[in-house]
């Protein structure tokens, strides 16, 4: 974004050579405008048909922008699950629902548990079925009436019948909850919690999801280069540097990277010396962690530790009493008709 382009800039007060061809005032977080930046630019080779956006309407303006009316929306199957849980977070659930625990911490998982059950019932569903759209609405209804019962303390025949990935056995009525907790839910509970699920298995949903894409390739890049120009710095001078040098690590290895940039300074490398071996030694391990990490292995004992932690963190709170101290605003009479939750 930095270097001299030839765009007329008006520079405000910078001393010397300046190399800016953004305005100061230039927002950056602009998806409607980028995305139609670069809608122009691959329009050439590619057409778009479907978009999937993580829920960010300028972003898919800025598509239809560049490549039409026609363009077809799906959503992100990450962040319209993040968005369920969010308002699973703040539904108006009734006090007594999840009642036992410190509230706060227990509605999180709470929240936690539903979201990663319809993500799963969604999947396997989609997996049966083989994407069919029109049997996915039909099961779905099922689906979210069982999903109710099951976490409501019913796990049981109908879940055997009618879930997906609960086969009524009780396992997967808990999931992130502690296993002594039971959920209490009342008529309006039911349907504040169906018009959630609905969020994400109602028949609106299941059309914008309906490929079941993600934009974790994208999200996955983004991190990458986030690695070289994290947020809270700016990197006025060589920011596009970095991110250059960072493509090139990605795509040549590390080592390899590192010896091409060397050679391309006059700063060879001697052969077999100890700055090689550890070049081999560090690219050696890394490919080794990437190879392990995602066998079908590693991922079950990520799990395992994240229900070991979960049941940890379950121990302390709840067995020792160890909390933050909170303000008590109970003895404050005039801010009883208050609600602070
Ligand atoms: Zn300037
Ligand atoms: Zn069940």
């Amino acid at each position: 974004m930095l270097r001299n382009k030839g765009q007329s800039v008006q520079c405000p007060n910078h001393r010397g050579h300046c190399s800016a061809n953004v305005s100061e005032r230039e927002p950056i977080g602009d998806e409607g405008k980028y995305n139609k930046v670069l809608g122009d630019l691959i329009s050439q080779d590619i057409k778009i048909s479907k978009f999937t956006y993580d829920g960010d309407s300028r972003a898919f303006q800025g598509v239809r922008n560049s490549h039409g009316h026609n363009v077809g929306h799906l959503r992100d199957l990450r962040h319209l699950g993040n968005s369920l849980k969010r308002e699973l977070n703040k539904a108006p659930f009734s006090k007594g629902m999840l009642k036992g625990h410190s509230k706060t911490n227990i509605r999180n998982r709470f929240a936690l548990s539903v979201k990663a059950r319809c993500m799963a019932e969604l999947k396997a569903a989609h997996n049966k079925y083989q994407g069919d759209i029109k049997v996915l609405k039909k099961v779905m209804v099922d689906v979210i009436s069982t999903i109710i019962l099951c976490f409501n303390g019913y796990c049981g025949t109908r879940c055997a019948k009618y879930s997906y990935v609960c086969a009524g056995t009780n396992r997967q009525a808990k999931n992130f909850m502690p296993n002594n907790f039971n959920v209490r839910m009342v008529d309006s509970d039911q349907q504040v919690l169906k018009k959630c699920l609905k969020m994400v298995l109602g028949p609106a949903a299941l059309d914008a999801t309906k490929l079941l894409t993600t934009t974790q390739k994208c999200e996955a890049a983004n991190r990458l280069f986030q690695a070289v120009n994290s947020k809270s710095v700016t990197f006025s001078r060589n920011c596009v540097g970095r991110i250059h040098g960072q493509v090139h690590k990605l795509n040549n290895s590390y080592a390899d990277s590192v010896i091409a940039k060397t050679m391309e300074l006059h700063a060879n490398l001697t052969q077999s010396s100890k700055v090689i071996k550890q070049l081999a030694y560090e690219d050696c391990n890394e490919l080794k962690r990437k190879r392990l990490s995602a066998t079908i292995k590693a991922r079950a004992l990520r799990a395992r530790t994240r229900n070991y932690r979960y049941k940890l963190h379950e121990e302390l709170h709840y067995g020792k009493g160890i909390s933050d101290p909170k303000p008590d605003f109970d003895s404050l009479p005039h801010l009883k008709h208050h609600k602070y939750a």
